[in-house]
């Protein structure tokens, strides 16, 4: 059945209050907690199973593709990416364990750095390490965007941002873009 366009309209209204409540809570460029260095996960607990859900939750609003849980403000190596529909994929204490030397640039977007997308370097495949939720080991090898992601995420942990790792001409031009207003950062 049609929906009538008070019905379109209702929803997109409440996916717009949505993603305001969720990028409220995403910490943006200037949070000195982005650039600090999570901790590794200790406890496996209930408490970890809901915050992979907390963060999922945000991430679905914002909408990403991806989030760390340092960009929420916990300290913690946890990150969450969801590339496909009802997919959403949660990562205890991931280290990139090896990186192809092939690389790729691709412009990379990130909800907590506004100002645009910029070009990032980044390599093609990788193997990773890390746990689920509920505590059990992973290793697994990884190919193109979903690596993409996986490394940017990593990266969270590390204190890294897109920015450190684009060219200098691309830099200063999404920090000219923050500098005249830009509030919002979008993509992983
Ligand atoms: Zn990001």
């Amino acid at each position: 059945m049609a929906q009538s366009a008070k019905e379109v309209e209702l929803r997109e209204r409440e996916a717009a209050q949505r993603r305001r409540a969720a990028l409220d809570q995403i910490r943006i460029l200037g949070d000195p907690v982005l650039r600090e260095k999570a901790v590794p996960v200790t406890a496996f607990d209930a408490e970890l199973g809901r915050e992979a859900e907390r963060m999922v939750a945000v991430m679905r609003d914002a909408p990403g593709v991806g989030l760390a849980a340092t960009q929420l403000g916990v300290m913690h190596r946890l990150i969450v990416y969801e590339l496909e529909e009802d997919d959403p994929r949660a990562l205890v204490n991931p280290e990139i364990i090896s990186r192809s030397s092939a690389t790729e640039v691709a412009d990379e977007g990130c909800l907590s750095v506004p100002g645009g997308r910029v070009p990032v370097e980044r390599a093609i495949e990788i193997t990773v390490r890390a746990n689920d939720v509920t505590g059990r080991a992973l290793e697994f090898s990884s190919s193109d965007f979903e690596a993409r992601v996986i490394q940017h995420e990593v990266d969270h942990l590390d204190g890294v941002l897109i920015l450190d790792r684009t060219s200098r001409p691309a830099r200063a031009e999404a920090l000219r873009a923050i500098r005249d207003g830009a509030t919002e950062g979008g993509g992983i």
